[in-house]
C-alpha cells in the first residue's frame, strides 16, 4: 500500500514519539515535557504580539531571538541560528554538515532522531556501544575515523553527561568535522560546550526551549557555533523555507530566555525532586544511575520492563520504554511536579510488592 511513494520515503522507518493521549488523564512521565508552566512573561509576550504576528510573514533572520539568547549565552548575534525546534536544527545541521562518504559516529544508545534522520538525509552512521554501564566510550570517539560526530550531553535516554575534558578530547580528534552536541537537557545539572566555541571552529552545540523553559509546544531550538558553521546552517534553511519561526513563537521564546529568575526556580526545583526521587526508587528495589537530565533512568533488576510500564500505565502513569535490546527493562521516567513524583513512586512501589511477591 506504498502505491506513489518515493523510494526515499517507501523504505524509512519514522521516529515514533511518546504518546500525547487523548482518550483520558494520564501522569505524564513519558515525553521530558516541563510538569511546570511557562513563565509568566511568555503569556504576557503572546498576547502583545499576537495582532501583527499572524497578519504578516515573520522575521526570517529571528535578529531580537538571536539577540537574546546571545545575550545569554555569552556569543554573538552572527554565532546563533534559530528554528522550529531543536529537532528541525538537527535536520538542517545534518544536511549542511554531512556528507555519505564519511560516516558520523553517534552511540547505539541515544536520541533516535538520528539515526532517522541519516536514513532519510541518505547519511552513513557508525554507532559506537555504549559501556555497560552506558557511560560514553570517548576513546573511540576520539580515534575512530568519523565524517562527523552527533553526541547528546547530557545522553537520552540514560541521563548520563560527558566532561567537557572529554568533548574537548573529541573536538581534537576531530579536527577535519563537525561535532555536534545535543544539549537539550543541559539545563539540569550538565556544564555547557558553550564556552568552548571560540576555541573550537568544528563545534555546533544545539539547544531548545522545549525543555528547560517549558515550552516544547511552541517548537523554538537554536544552534550556536562558529560564523561559518551558522552560515551554513542559514544557507540550508533558505534553500527550503526561510520563514521558520513564526512571530508568536518568536516574541514568546524572548520571554522565556529573559526571565532568567523563573528559569533558576524551575530548573532547581526539577533536579531536587529528581534526586529525591531517585533515592524513593532505589529504596525499592529499582536500579539507576545518576541524572543529568530531568527525567531518571531505571529498572528492577528482576522485572521485565514491559510489565511495570503497563502495569504503570493501568494505574493512568505513563512513562517511556523502548523494545530495544539491552535497554527493554528499562524506564525512563520525566521528572514531574512533587505530587506527581509521589504518586509515580506509590504506584511503583506497589507494582514491585506485587510483582515479586509472585
Ligand atoms: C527533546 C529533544 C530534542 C528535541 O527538542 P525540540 O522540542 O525539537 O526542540 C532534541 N534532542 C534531544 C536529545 C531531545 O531529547
Amino acid at each position: 500500500m506504498k502505491e506513489f511513494w518515493s523510494k526515499r520515503v517507501r523504505d524509512m522507518v519514522p521516529y515514533v514519539p511518546g504518546e500525547q493521549p487523548k482518550d483520558r488523564k494520564f501522569i505524564k512521565l513519558n515525553t521530558n515535557e516541563n510538569p511546570y508552566p511557562p513563565s509568566p512573561k511568555v503569556l504576557e509576550a503572546i498576547k502583545t504580539t499576537a495582532d501583527d504576528a499572524l497578519r504578516l510573514y515573520p522575521d526570517p533572520e529571528c535578529v531580537i531571538l538571536r539577540q537574546a539568547i546571545a545575550a545569554h549565552a555569552c556569543l554573538n548575534v552572527d554565532q546563533v541560528f534559530c528554528g522550529n525546534g531543536s529537532d528541525e536544527v538537527l535536520a538542517f545541521a545534518f544536511q549542511a554538515f554531512f556528507d555519505k562518504e564519511y560516516p558520523i559516529t553517534f552511540p547505539d544508545i541515544t536520541y533516535s532522531f538520528y539515526e532517522v534522520y541519516v536514513k532519510y538525509f541518505d547519511l552513513t552512521a557508525n554507532l559506537i556501544p555504549l559501556n555497560d554501564d552506558f557511560s560514553l566510550p570517548v576513546e573511540r570517539f576520539v580515534h575512530e575515523p568519523a565524517g562527523g560526530v552527533v553526541i547528546a550531553n547530557p545522553n537520552a535516554p540514560t541521563g548520563q553527561a560527558v566532561t567537557l575534558d572529554d568533548l574537548c578530547r573529541i573536538l581534537e580528534g576531530n579536527p577535519e568535522h563537525v561535532v555536534i552536541v545535543d544539549e537539550a537537557y543541559v539545563d539540569f545539572g550538565c556544564d555547557s560546550a558553550v564556552e568552548l566555541i571560540g576555541e573550537y571552529s568544528n563545534l555546533l552545540v544545539i539547544q531548545t526551549a522545549s525543555k528547560s523553559r517549558s515550552l516544547a509546544g511552541l517548537r523554538v531550538g537554536w544552534a550556536l557555533g562558529n560564523t561559518n558553521l551558522i552560515a551554513a546552517m542559514r544557507c540550508v534553511r533558505d534553500s527550503i523555507n526561510s520563514y521558520t519561526v513564526d512571530r508568536v513563537a518568536q516574541g514568546a521564546a524572548v520571554a522565556a530566555i529573559r526571565d532568567a529568575a523563573y528559569f533558576e526556580q524551575t530548573r532547581r526545583a526539577i533536579m531536587s525532586t529528581r534526586e529525591q526521587t531517585l533515592e524513593r526508587l532505589k529504596a525499592f528495589g529499582l536500579e539507576g544511575a545518576p541524572s543529568q537530565a530531568n527525567f531518571l533512568f531505571a529498572r528492577h533488576p528482576s522485572l521485565p520492563g514491559k510489565t511495570v510500564f503497563q502495569a504503570l500505565r493501568e494505574r493512568g502513569i505513563l512513562v517511556r520504554r523502548w523494545d530495544i535490546p539491552r535497554i527493554e527493562d528499562h524506564l525512563r521516567i520525566s521528572i514531574g511536579t512533587e505530587e506527581e513524583m509521589d504518586a509515580l513512586c506509590a504506584a511503583l512501589e506497589e507494582i514491585v510488592k506485587d510483582l515479586t511477591a509472585k
